[in-house]
């Protein structure tokens, strides 16, 4: 399900005619020598392909959009190894529409004191000919990326890799289409939103199906299916029966395994990724889906509950942009829940009635069956498990009336003081940065709901940086939060984006 298509990115080198053609030639050499050794450096997630020197308005215009149309082009990588007049590239960048990094870097490391005469100067000349092109970019208004620094450089490499995350996330944000089997929860505001808004900008097409289409397509799966599923989940799960007869248990973990199959069949056929459930409006459906969309999230799939169409929506971005990923540590929707107050404890219980991903858990997993204290179905079954350890970002898409506004907070996750026997759901527990007090200010100051959409690997200057190419607002709460700067923020938002 996480497919997405093999994605690789654009090095295009901005020169220009003046200095000759072994110049030229030394130009194109040094930076296919570059891009090999990026592409070499294993940093990179996406290969980075050559393409020939830009010096004509001609060329970068037809390059460009060249860039535009080809569907593997996640985005476009330039670096003006000697002067390149930017004029020249006024019309090109016009035209693209991909997500553009700059990457200020020169050919050598060090100046070659004994040697260096003004041809080398001409040859070599990033620092000068990469402020003439940032120039424009600037006056014409266009986001992107800004990374300095020699190619070789781990440090710079790995900004390079962050950025192209960042970049599918942009490209990839189109292609998310969000099923809505239930409205929003009634008379909450915070999952609500402009959906129209939500396309313009990110893309996103969110539909509603009636829950019983769904609900026909889950009761169409054979037994035979069902059971084979089952079996898989006793295999991979420790089934924790705490007094319930084991048939009974079994059948309504069969339940969950038919909505699984039934759902993902219905999302596949009708090109959805991500979807939203609501406890009140299940139609035909017996049981929550809870182990089923647990499952389904792992898979990749977006995920938002009592209609939180925002929040389904951002958890399978994120889990686009960190698909593949070495070593990830996963990324799930959660909900703050309550609060250990006590202090050098503190911290926020995360949870929710039943659906957290399985990706960031942390040792076993086991399923449980247990009273829902919402709704009128019968006990449906869960996965539950504990989080893992470290940092992680929360975060939170708000629809503000006129705008949306991302509000980012740095968490550090830890494990809860004590087993918690009695909580029939997975948790997840962390501080906010910069304190629990300052972040949770600062979190209700921004708006920010009670659902999130939370990972633990993508950063937030990764999360800012594709606000930015969406064209809203991003408000970070970190270590170096205060309040009364973080107010000037929002106040700076305010006047900015109307
Ligand atoms: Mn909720």
């Amino acid at each position: 399900m996480l497919t997405t298509r093999h994605y690789k990115f654009w090095f295009c080198t901005g020169s220009q005619d003046l200095y000759g053609d072994e110049c030229l030639r030394n130009v194109a050499e040094h930076s296919k020598e570059i891009v090999a050794k990026l592409n070499a450096s294993g940093k990179l997630p996406f290969e980075i392909v050559w393409k020939p020197t830009l010096i004509t308005n001609e060329l970068i215009r037809k390059t460009f959009n060249e860039a535009n149309i080809d569907e593997e082009c996640a985005g476009v990588i330039v670096w003006c190894h000697t002067f390149s007049p930017a004029k020249s590239w006024i019309l090109g960048l016009k035209e693209l529409r991909k997500p553009l990094l700059h990457l200020h870097t020169q050919y050598n490391e060090e100046i070659p004191y004994d040697t260096i005469d003004m041809d080398f100067m001409n040859e070599n000349q990033a620092a000068h000919g990469d402020r003439e092109w940032g120039h424009i970019v600037s006056r014409m208004g266009i986001e992107r990326k800004v990374v300095a620094g020699h190619w070789s450089d781990p440090v710079v490499q790995e900004k390079i890799a962050s950025w192209q995350r960042v970049a599918i996330g942009v490209v990839e944000s189109s292609h998310i289409r969000v099923m809505r089997v239930a409205d929003n929860m009634r008379n909450v505001a915070v999952t609500e939103g402009d959906k129209v808004e939500a396309q313009i900008k990110f893309g996103w097409e969110v539909d509603t199906y009636p829950v019983n289409e769904i609900a026909d397509c889950v009761d169409s799966v054979s037994q035979s299916d069902t059971n084979a599923l089952v079996d898989e989940y006793y295999d991979k799960y420790d089934i924790l029966l705490e007094g319930r007869d084991p048939e009974e248990f079994k059948r309504h973990v069969a339940v969950q395994a038919q909505i699984e199959i039934g759902f993902e069949r219905f999302l596949e056929e009708k090109n959805y990724q991500a979807i939203v459930t609501h406890f009140g409006d299940l139609g035909s459906l017996k049981q929550l889906p809870g182990l089923a969309i647990q499952r389904l999230e792992q898979k990749g799939y977006g995920f938002g509950a009592e209609g939180d169409w925002k929040v389904a929506a951002m958890v399978r971005l994120m889990k686009v942009m960190t698909a593949g990923m070495e070593n990830a540590k996963g990324t799930s929707m959660l909900e703050d829940y309550t609060y250990n107050l006590v202090k050098g404890k503190e911290g926020i219980l995360q949870a929710h009635m039943l659906e957290i991903c399985p990706s960031i858990a942390d040792g076993p997993i086991s399923i449980k069956c247990q009273p829902l204290s919402m709704g009128d179905r019968e006990d449906p079954t869960r996965l539950v498990f504990t989080s893992k350890e470290g940092h992680g970002i929360a975060t939170s898409l708000i629809d503000l009336g006129n705008r949306f506004r991302l509000i980012i907070n740095d968490v550090d996750c830890k494990k809860c003081e004590k087993p918690m026997p009695k909580l029939p759901v997975a948790t997840n527990f962390w501080t906010p940065q910069p304190d629990l007090y300052t972040g949770a200010e600062a979190w209700i100051l921004a708006g920010g709901a009670h659902h999130t959409a939370f990972t633990y690997d993508l950063t937030a200057e990764q999360m800012g940086d594709w606000a930015a190419m969406m064209g809203i607002e991003a408000v970070f709460i970190d270590k170096d939060t205060k309040i009364r700067d973080f107010k000037k923020d929002l106040m700076l938002g305010e006047i900015f984006y109307k």
